[in-house]
């Protein structure tokens, strides 16, 4: 081909790097670029606003259950955290606050949804199809979160069902619930933080709980003036008070992943927040967890169990069957007829569809590759996706901690990474090696087999369709900080271009 083909052909945009999302992922990505001095690249992002699955879960009573100071970026401190849980709405602002505060503005690119991306071996660049034309990246980063595609089970008669449907990341706020007849469906983290905030405004709820989760007690308190304005005005208290909730969660680790029996200790606490609000000893029995405590994600509130001891909520112990007209079945045939039907029912995790859209060095996509279970190194790069990062890929989830400590160690990572193909110069690229993605899985999953999440004797969203634990990590967010502080050229093979054919010159 010659060169001034070529480079007709190459018109479109080229960027150093392409952030995929502008949740935490992307969003810190952006800023960690910027102070690796690379200016050079975009941020894509599908929806019209920043924030991710900040920005799309805004059920009513939606907040976060790690407490404000830990989940938020370090170099990003806000002393103006309202409560010590705050709400969806001030997380969504803070996310707002910090694209304007690091000048992350004129590299967004709003209602950019990518299509597919493909890996071009020849140019060594992504070739990335948006819903508004192409571009190229020598890198990119994918910070599309495990939380961003919601996931409502195939339930037979859902699409003959006349009142209205909704899943709790897509709420529809301008349906008024008032004196109506809700199916709740589901009872995980965004659920119970929903059932307490609808309740009193339903005329009856009917709650399908498949799966008793542990709930615990949330600590919930407004943050006072007085520490706020030590906060801003003495920025190390604030830097103390995170170190604190950091110190202790990690204190907190081992039990999770070495000596689940130690668990146990506090299944009472969960079992004395059920007796303080549920009289009725039939429904305690069924609310009651039957596995080990943290084998499903702990969840926190203190309203969850009065908002279902209320008369017009029932607790149907099992899932969703099927729907008949406007008569919701349970699968233990309890019958209940509804205007409305909301899916708590999580997100498309192990199983994420950005993996369809990615074509790597082998013409296979990222689902293909990874159609036996996710596998990354270090949570970050896959064996023949060459210059791809994933943020929070595979084994990086966290049980009793911020995601925001994870992503801040892949940013590092990430910084690493740029640092290193800068160094390798513009006609390099770095692919990780199969048998090193091989050995840090081996490793993971050897760890693994110890842990409550695999041995708590629940089935969770952590594992996949074959029961391989490819979403959490088995350790303290110390040892994966210490485990992405750089990239081991070892692990990678560098990637050039090909040698032109002569007549091409
Ligand atoms: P989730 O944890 O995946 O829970 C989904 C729920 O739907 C489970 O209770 C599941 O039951 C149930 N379910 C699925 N199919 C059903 C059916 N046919 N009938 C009845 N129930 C059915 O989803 P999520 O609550 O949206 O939470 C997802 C993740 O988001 C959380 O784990 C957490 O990481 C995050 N989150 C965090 C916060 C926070 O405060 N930081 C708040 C909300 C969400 P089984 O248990 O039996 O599978």
């Amino acid at each position: 081909m010659a060169e001034q083909e070529r480079e007709q052909e190459h018109e479109c945009e080229h960027v150093r790097v392409a952030v995929i999302g502008s949740g935490f992922g992307g969003l810190g990505a952006a800023v960690r670029l910027r102070r690796e001095g690379i200016t050079d690249f975009v941020v894509l992002e599908r929806a019209e606003s920043v924030g991710g699955t900040w920005r799309d879960n805004s059920y009513p009573g939606c907040a976060c259950d790690v407490p404000s100071h830990l989940y938020s970026f370090s170099f990003a401190p806000n002393p103006e955290w309202p409560r010590t849980f705050s709400g969806q709405p001030h997380i969504r602002a803070y996310l707002e606050s910090v694209a304007d505060t690091f000048g992350l503005r004129p590299h967004i690119r709003l209602k950019h949804e990518v299509l597919m991306m493909r890996w071009d071996a020849d140019e060594l660049r992504w070739e990335i199809e948006t819903s508004q034309g192409t571009l190229t990246a020598d890198v990119v980063v994918s910070a599309t979160g495990p939380l961003s595609d919601p996931k409502v089970p195939e339930i037979p008669g859902l699409e003959g069902f006349e009142g209205k449907v909704f899943h709790s990341a897509q709420w529809d706020h301008d349906y008024d619930l008032t004196g109506k007849r809700v199916a709740m469906i589901g009872t995980g983290a965004s659920a119970i933080q929903i059932v307490p905030a609808i309740q009193p405004q339903v005329a009856k709820m009917t709650l399908f709980q498949r799966t008793a989760p542990w709930v615990m007690p949330r600590m919930d308190r407004k943050i006072s003036g007085a520490e706020r304005w030590l906060h801003e005005k003495v920025p190390a208290t604030g830097a103390a008070r995170r170190g604190f909730l950091w110190g202790i969660r990690e204190l907190q680790v081992g039990a999770f992943t070495k000596h689940p029996d130690r668990l146990g200790l506090i299944e009472r606490i969960g079992r004395s927040n059920i007796a303080r609000s549920i009289k009725d000893p039939a429904l305690r029995a069924r609310l009651t967890p039957t596995y080990r405590i943290g084998c499903k994600r702990i969840l926190l509130s203190s309203t969850y169990y009065p908002a279902i001891a209320k008369p017009n909520v029932d607790v149907v112990a099992s899932g969703l069957k099927e729907i008949r007209g406007n008569v919701v079945v349970a699968a233990d045939g309890t019958e209940a007829e509804v205007d409305v039907i909301i899916f708590g029912t999580g997100f498309h995790v192990t199983d994420m569809p950005i993996a369809d859209r990615v074509v790597g060095a082998d013409g296979i996509t990222l689902a293909e590759a990874w159609k036996d279970g996710m596998e990354s190194l270090r949570g970050a790069t896959a064996a023949g996706f060459p210059n791809w990062m994933t943020i929070i890929g595979p084994n990086t989830g966290l049980g009793n901690s911020s995601m925001i400590l994870m992503i801040e160690s892949q940013l590092n990572y990430l910084a690493d990474y740029m640092r290193q193909l800068n160094v390798l110069g513009g006609s390099a690229a770095l692919n990780v090696r199969a048998s090193a993605v091989g050995a840090w899985n081996r490793r993971v999953q050897e760890r693994m087999k110890r842990t409550v999440w695999n041995t708590g004797g629940c089935t969770s969203w952590y594992l996949d369709a074959n029961g391989r634990n490819t979403t959490i990590w088995p350790g303290t967010t110390g040892e994966f900080r210490a485990a992405t502080r750089e990239v081991n050229l070892g692990e990678y093979e560098v990637v050039r271009a090909p040698v032109r054919e002569k007549e091409d010159a």
